[in-house]
């Protein structure tokens, strides 16, 4: 009986995929052709070297980004894009300038710590306070001691330290800040979660505003030596800083392929081009962004159209706070192109996906049948699925406006990767070229399926659903912190 039943879900699910493949059984051919074409020609792992060497970091606002836009700009305009335009967009725009951080039981012993600021600390501060252990830095932390942190620095785990209470979760170094500052600190030391005195930047403002306190990461080591140190006793640290900070132009790019039959219909698939300044942003977002750009390269060598139009997009400003995207979202409000939006596909750090991932539980069936192509091009891909909403990538416009988001899932970082995040270890070395063809390839059929795809049953939200959306995934604290609630309750 059990034997038969297995059979019988087996064929089941085999008619579902197949019903939607037989749909569209071209599909079949233009993966095949989309596979070969990346094993054998992709450009990724390459064009993503020589920039690197090239340029180097592509921090938004500087002389490297500008010359990044244009990289991508003169790549996707070599691959054959007429349809091709730099969408410039205004930014208070930060970028880090001298720093020296120094702790000690008194002002007279007081000694250097290795140190980097985060992003948006004001442009010039020079403070001797008292320092203070905030433990995880999460609401509950201070609401125990209220009065602990004020005029004082507080010192913080970047993430969830051992031995926390189960079920603790972190929240973004940037909502740590804001809730230091809302209790009174006038500093705050963040420490690393990565070993080996490995320094991470990235933004300590929620709104990508400057912060009034300054913000410093410390390694992990020096950061735990600290905590036993106030277990023991008093310290105190001299923070002396000057950083810039002013309105700068930067430009995402955008490619079109222009649709079919439903060229009204439009597919956004992107990656953020900028990174952090203290290494190459080799991870942090090269793989990912050179990883659309070589999608793009293989759109138009195979020259496929699907019917929907398909628009490429190299954000910038993602690192200070998602400033590029939310400009693409803005001018997509302003003149109403929001509507014609179906589906955003992000890649952010994204390598070897084993599957699809997306916020609309109903893309399901699509996605998977999409995958089980993919899959019966090549095993390694494992077909798998994933629904559920986060923040902090250049999705999160889009998403806030009622567009559903996806990408790949699966995949993996290796943990010393992973600790080179945002850090000064984060360079070409690390990139994984196999990866990379496989995040081309797979995310390839997904976009080519999505956008050709007969139906798609994920809905654009209205205001109202996506704010129940964002509530069944508990985002509401999160985006609150961050001022980008903007329903009354
Ligand atoms: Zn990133």
């Amino acid at each position: 009986m059990k034997k038969l039943l297995t059979c019988f879900t087996l064929l089941c699910s085999l008619f579902v995929i197949n019903s939607f493949s037989q749909d569209k059984p071209e599909w079949n051919t233009i993966f095949a052709k989309i596979n070969q074409e990346v094993l054998s020609n992709s450009k990724a792992y390459s064009s993503l070297k020589q920039a690197t060497e090239t340029i180097g970091h592509r921090l938004t606002g500087s002389a490297n980004g500008k010359k990044a836009e244009e990289y991508a700009y003169n790549l996707l305009k070599s691959y054959g894009y007429t349809n091709l335009r730099y969408q410039p967009f205004e930014v208070e725009s930060w970028s880090r300038g001298s720093l020296a951080v120094t702790i000690g039981p008194d002002a007279k012993n007081l000694q250097t710590i290795k140190s980097v600021s985060l992003a948006h600390s004001p442009v010039k501060v020079d403070l001797n306070l008292e320092v203070v252990d905030m433990g995880n830095g999460l609401e509950e932390d201070y609401l125990s001691n209220p009065g602990k942190v004020k005029d004082k620095i507080a010192l913080v785990y970047l993430g969830v330290l051992p031995g926390s209470k189960e079920g603790t979760k972190s929240l973004h170094r940037s909502e740590k800040t804001a809730i230091a500052i809302k209790y009174g600190a006038k500093g705050i030391i963040v420490i690393n979660t990565a070993p080996r005195g490995i320094l991470l930047t990235g933004t300590a403002s929620v709104t990508g505003k400057l912060i009034p306190i300054p913000a410093v990461c410390v390694g992990k080591e020096d950061g735990m030596q600290l905590k036993e140190k106030l277990g023991m006793g008093k310290l105190y640290s001299h923070i002396a800083m000057t950083n810039f900070s002013g309105l700068i132009k930067a430009r995402n790019v955008v490619a079109t392929i222009k649709g079919k039959m439903l060229s009204n219909e439009k597919i956004v698939v992107g990656g953020h081009l900028d990174s952090w300044d203290l290494a190459t942003g080799a991870i942090d977002n090269g793989i990912g962004s050179f990883s659309v750009l070589d999608m793009a390269r293989t759109f138009k060598v195979l020259n496929l159209q699907p019917e929907r139009t398909v628009e490429f997009v190299m954000f910038m400003g993602e690192e200070e706070g998602l400033l590029g995207s939310k400009a693409y979202v803005a001018a997509a409000v302003k003149d109403k192109s929001i509507n014609q939006l179906r589906y955003m596909l992000n890649y952010d750090m994204t390598n070897d996906p084993k599957g699809y991932a997306t916020t609309a539980e109903e893309s399901k069936e699509l996605f998977q049948a999409i995958g089980s192509i993919a899959h019966s091009l090549d095993t390694a891909f494992k077909n798998q699925f994933r629904s559920g909403a986060g923040l902090h990538s250049d999705h999160e416009p889009f998403m806030l406006r009622g567009v559903p988001t996806g990408g790949g899932t699966g995949g993996g970082l290796p943990r010393n990767v992973l600790d080179c995040y945002h850090a000064d270890c984060d360079v070409f070395t690390l990139v994984d070229e196999k990866g990379m063809k496989n995040t081309v390839r797979f995310s390839s059929m997904l976009l080519y399926g999505i956008a050709d795809a007969t139906e798609i049953k994920a809905k654009h939200f209205t205001d109202e659903e996506t704010r129940n959306f964002l509530l069944k995934n508990n985002l509401k604290e999160p985006l609150q912190i961050a001022g980008e609630w903007r329903w009354k309750e």
